[in-house]
């Protein structure tokens, strides 16, 4: 039986990973601030450590893979939280469980956004790509909600294509879902925000597939990245977004 460890696995996109891997016969270790095997809040280094340390009590065997989706969203206020969470919360995990997917020659995917590539604060994303935690946190209190989140997913795809290759040198497979809008808890908060909720609307229509995905949808990517169908995939972040992103940056590749 494989064995998964799982960020963010009590609603959403995490929830649906849960379920897909639980129908495919695996064995999944949810960390979450609620409705979790292991209870932890990722937004502090104390709850990162102690989710760590359940997960290595839990699959002391090691992992067969580790996917990190616990996330706020852009409407969230306290825009500090959302760097704690989103980016220390994704990489620290990813770092303090390495010795575990090592063991089983184990794949990584990092939940990350198709609003990453759009980022406009290039030294936000600097600071959280050095680890300048103190920086990051500062500079993310002067920034908007859809600054601070967008350049937490794009550290989060820069961290993973920047620690691929070492990674790949210890057995382990890195790659990132970048989910465009999906139906979650998160986006219908977002949608029904006064302030970001008619331009939510304008930018579902404007889905070119025309229709959102569902959790299932990433839920299939990521299970997919996971398997060994996958093992010639290392480094790649992969768009479910309906098109969106090659709609609106055609020209990059
Ligand atoms: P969601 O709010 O349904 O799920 C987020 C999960 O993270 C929840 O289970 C929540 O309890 C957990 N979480 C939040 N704060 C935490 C903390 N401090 N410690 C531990 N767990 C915590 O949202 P979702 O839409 O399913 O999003 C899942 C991931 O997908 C997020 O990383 C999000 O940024 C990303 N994403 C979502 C969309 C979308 O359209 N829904 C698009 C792009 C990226």
């Amino acid at each position: 039986m494989r064995t998964y460890a799982l960020t963010g696995g009590a609603t959403g996109i995490g929830a649906a990973i849960k379920q897909r891997l639980r129908e495919e016969g695996s064995q999944v270790i949810v960390v979450d601030i609620k409705d979790a095997d292991i209870i932890a809040d990722l937004s502090s280094k104390e709850g990162r450590q102690a989710a760590i340390a359940g997960i290595h009590r839990a699959a002391s065997q090691g992992l067969d893979g580790l996917v990190t989706c616990a996330g706020l969203g852009s409407n969230a206020t306290d825009h500090a939280l959302v760097t704690q969470v989103n980016y220390f919360g994704t990489v620290e995990l990813v770092e303090g469980t390495k010795d575990l997917l090592a063991a089983k020659r184990g794949a990584v995917v990092l939940i990350s956004s198709n609003s990453a590539p759009m980022n406009q604060s290039p030294e936000f994303v600097e600071s959280l790509c050095s680890s300048d935690e103190e920086k990051a946190l500062s500079l993310a209190t002067t920034l908007s909600g859809q600054e601070v989140y967008s350049g937490t997913k794009k550290a989060v795809a820069r961290w993973m294509r920047s620690n691929a290759a070492n990674y790949a040198a210890a057995g382990i497979r890195m790659n990132a879902v970048a989910p465009g809008y999906t139906q979650t808890p998160m986006t219908e908060q977002v949608a029904n925000d006064p302030t970001y909720g008619p331009a939510i609307r304008d930018f579902l229509a404007s889905i070119p597939v025309g229709f959102p995905g569902m959790p299932e949808d990433q839920a299939a990517a990521t299970s997919f990245l996971l398997s060994e169908q996958a093992r010639f995939i290392c480094g790649s972040v992969l768009f479910v977004d309906g098109g969106h992103d090659a709609m609106f940056r055609p020209a990059q590749i």
